[in-house]
Parts: C-alpha cells; sequence; structure tokens
C-alpha cells in the first residue's frame, strides 16, 4: 500500500464524518476550545525505534486536546508510567506536548488519526487512514514490533499487512491478549488488550499484564 504524504496529514479532511464531529466537540469542564488541538493527532517518538505501538484513535480531551497520542486521559495515565518501568521512556509522567517525554526504541500513533465519536472509528475512517499508517511505519527503518492495543488497531495493522500482500488470510489470525505472529516480512505483531480506563478499571487489563507484555516485546525486538 503507498502511503500518503505525512505532510498531509494536518489538514486531511477524507472523513467528513469525523471532520464534522471536531468541529462539535465540547471542552471539559474549566477549558476552553482554544485549549483543543481539534485535529488530526500524529505519531511521536524515536525515529530508530524497533517498536512501533498503534492505539486506536486520539481521546475526545486526550489526544485531542493535547496534540499527542495518549496524553492527557485514562489511557496514557495508566500506560506511560509502565513505559517508563520498561525503560522505553526518560519519564513516567505525560500531560502535555511540551512535558519533555523522550521515548527510547519506540514510536507511538492510532490507527485512526482523529477523534470518532463515541470512539468507534467507521471500516471506512480505519481505510481512509492506514496510508497514515504506512507512512509511518516507512519512516521506522528498524521497526521490528508492531505493538497493537485493542481489537480495532489489530484488525487495522493486519488489514494493512493484509493489502501489502504481506499475509493471506486474516482469520489466520485472530486476536487475544499477548498473541505474538511473526509475519513473512520478518516483523512481529503482538496483540494487547487496549488501556482504557474502561479496560482498566474492570480489570481486563492490569499494570502486570501491560508489563509482562512489554518485556515479552522488548524481548521480540532483542532476539526475536
Ligand atoms: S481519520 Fe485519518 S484519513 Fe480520516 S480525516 Fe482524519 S487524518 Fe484524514
Amino acid at each position: 500500500m503507498t502511503g500518503y504524504a505525512l505532510e498531509s496529514l494536518p489538514c486531511c479532511a477524507k472523513c467528513p464524518r469525523l471532520v464534522d464531529y471536531l468541529g462539535s466537540i465540547e471542552p471539559a469542564k474549566g477549558r476552553s476550545r482554544s485549549e483543543y488541538w481539534n485535529r488530526p493527532v500524529p505519531g511521536f517518538g524515536d525515529p530508530r525505534a524497533r517498536i512501533f505501538l498503534v492505539g486506536l484513535a486520539p481521546g475526545a480531551h486526550g489526544a485531542n486536546r493535547t496534540g499527542r497520542p495518549f496524553t492527557g486521559d485514562g489511557a496514557g495515565d495508566f500506560m506511560y508510567p509502565l513505559l517508563y518501568a520498561t525503560g522505553l521512556s526518560n519519564q513516567p509522567g505525560a500531560d502535555n506536548i511540551d512535558d519533555g517525554l523522550i521515548l527510547t526504541d519506540l514510536y507511538i500513533s492510532n490507527a485512526v488519526k482523529c477523534v470518532p465519536p463515541q470512539n468507534k472509528p467507521l471500516t471506512a475512517e480505519f481505510k481512509h487512514c492506514r496510508p497514515y499508517l504506512t507512512a509511518e511505519q516507512n519512516r521506522l527503518p528498524n521497526m521490528k514490533v508492531v505493538v497493537t492495543l485493542g481489537r480495532g488497531a489489530f484488525d487495522s495493522y493486519m488489514r494493512l499487512c493484509l493489502d501489502d500482500g504481506i499475509l493471506q488470510r486474516l482469520g489466520d489470525f485472530p486476536f487475544a491478549h499477548g498473541a505474538s505472529y511473526k509475519l513473512s516480512n520478518g516483523v512481529w505483531v503482538v496483540a494487547c488488550y487496549h488501556t482504557s480506563r474502561y479496560n482498566v478499571n474492570t480489570g481486563r487489563i492490569t499494570e502486570q499484564m501491560f508489563v509482562d507484555l512489554m518485556h515479552h516485546v522488548r524481548d521480540l525486538a532483542e532476539n526475536g
């Protein structure tokens, strides 16, 4: 699949529903609309990364406010301290785009770059945004492991690989937390439950589960 140029991301309007939604989001209590990023949120991280972590989409009052994936919402509040604990960043905190956070051996983005209503992108929106995912991974020449957070990110990444001819049948790669697949291009795909506040609060994912999975991912990046 050919990627769009990432330079076109800031003004992308390929998903009319999402463009409309961006214009309608009411700021959280105590915040003003001018504080909000309210446009596509690009990935960020180490350009030499071996690990590419792909989430679903920006949170309305998290990444869509701060302009950086998983920054300023519950999913990031859970995840960033654990990425620090596993040696993939320089600090545990991540609450704004200028907070000094530096990722090491890790690049983070989302399958869909604009916030969707109810956190549910449509099939066509995943499809429209996949070329940006391709463009991002094309800029990671050392990439060895792709960690997908949640089924939506997993399915979209595997669909990208199908379109690229890297796999033949999606049904051969079922989603399960911890499932690890080595694709024909040598890249590992590791599925993880999403670190959403709901999943954390219901115990679907715990700190220990996430840390264990990231240690496994680091081992694959090193020895896989
Ligand atoms: S979700 Fe992706 S493809 Fe759709 S408008 Fe946003 S940046 Fe463009």
